[in-house]
């Protein structure tokens, strides 16, 4: 049997790829290792419960084309990301908004919270370098040192002030009392959970699982598309990237509702754990969901990566951004194979910037033509 393509990975990107190719009439095969598709999006039913196995994930978006792509998959309900912040026992709101300030500060309108933080802000004198300056330049330092510091720390396993100032400009701050997470158009979780939705973009497409990438499959396929990481493509030839890891802890409890929200965030630095979800709530408007007598709950844990172990997040500083360019450079030199998703380009991947990053390298690749695409506002 010979392919056009073989995709290894079956999660978000690949499938998206594949069902693209699939429907210019490529012959297509999708592996995986793991022995189910949807890669890090996956969800599990647990006593009705859709558990989301590799950590919260919330679809938001603001690109047209890429909201009207996934609803041909999957029915979304209007979840909208609220999540809350436990430091030393008090819960704060988030993201940085009027709320937040009033229970920090008790603030009440937006001239005083401003107040507040220009004053807290002048400590930090020209171009923030590193993201504990960012962060109070933001917000200020209470809130750096309630909110941000420890949670970011235990997070990326090092201190702020050795962190890249862009990992937390994807946070909001709000001058008003608007508890919604995300900026985009859109937001939802679809209703029988991610993993349906990649199962229906993979319909019809050869899908083999439990199967991991053996360089011999080489000369069943003219390209392969990886979606593994770039360097373990490359066996680090060039050296090892970085990653974060993390570790869930998840567990059953015999009670109907154990903290009233889907995510709760712990910012202090003694907690071992970053954030607590509870399952149950990304479906808030199904009743019979939300009436289960029990409730479904996952500690997650970031953790050091070692070679062997599931990378989450790249590590973008200055050191490995310089050694990814590298591995490019290399990956540009074998035509047969593209690179995708989080760990083939290196880089924070939202779902929505992963579903328009595989189209766009599904149209250029499969020269279709471009559907009408209005509007890919993104922000
Ligand atoms: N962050 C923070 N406190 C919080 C939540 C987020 O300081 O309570 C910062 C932190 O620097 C983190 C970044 O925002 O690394 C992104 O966090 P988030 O948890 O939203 O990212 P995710 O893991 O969900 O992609």
């Amino acid at each position: 049997m010979r392919y056009d393509y073989i995709v290894v990975g079956a999660g978000l990107f690949g499938a998206v790829f594949a069902r693209e190719a699939a429907e210019t009439g490529k012959k297509v095969l999708v592996i995986d290792r793991r022995d189910h598709p949807a890669g890090n999006i996956h969800t599990e039913d647990r006593d009705g419960i859709l558990i989301h196995r590799y950590g919260a994930h919330i679809f938001h978006t603001s690109d047209e084309e890429v909201w009207r792509y996934v609803n041909r998959f999957a029915s979304f309900n209007r979840f909208t990301n609220a999540p809350l912040a436990r430091y030393r026992g008090r819960l704060y709101h988030l993201p940085f908004n009027m709320n937040t300030f009033y229970s920090l500060w008790g603030t009440a309108t937006p001239r005083e919270a401003l107040e507040r933080i220009e004053e807290q802000r002048r400590e930090i004198k020209g171009e923030p370098r590193n993201l504990e300056e960012q962060a109070i330049a933001l917000v200020g330092r209470d809130v750096y040192e309630t909110l941000i510091r420890g949670y970011t720390e235990k997070q990326w396993g090092r201190p702020c002030t050795e962190l890249p100032a862009s990992i937390i400009r994807r946070l909001p701050v709000r001058l008003t009392y608007d508890n919604n997470y995300f900026n985009d158009l859109y937001q939802g979780i679809p209703r029988e959970g991610y993993t349906r939705m990649v199962e229906r973009m993979l319909e019809g497409v050869e899908v083999r699982l439990n199967t991991p990438w053996d360089p011999e499959m080489r000369s069943l396929t003219d390209k392969i598309v990886y979606t593994g990481s770039i360097d373990g493509w490359f066996e680090g030839r060039l050296g090892q990237l970085e990653y974060r890891s993390l570790r869930f802890e998840t567990e059953k409890l015999e009670i109907r509702d154990y903290q009233g929200n889907a995510v709760i965030n712990d910012t202090n630095a003694e907690t071992p754990y970053t954030r607590i979800i509870e399952h149950k709530h990304f479906a808030f408007d199904q009743q019979e969901v939300m009436d289960t007598p029990c409730t479904w709950i996952t500690r997650e844990y970031p953790m050091k990566w070692e070679q062997g172990g599931e990378p989450y997040y790249t590590v973008n500083d200055e050191k490995n951004s310089v050694l990814y360019s590298r591995y490019r450079r290399l990956a540009e030199e074998d035509p047969q194979v593209i690179f995708g998703g989080r760990l083939g380009l290196y880089r924070y991947l939202d779902m929505d910037d992963t579903v328009r990053a595989a189209l766009d390298t599904a149209r250029k690749e499969l020269g279709r033509d471009e559907r009408k695409a209005p509007g890919r506002r993104k922000r």
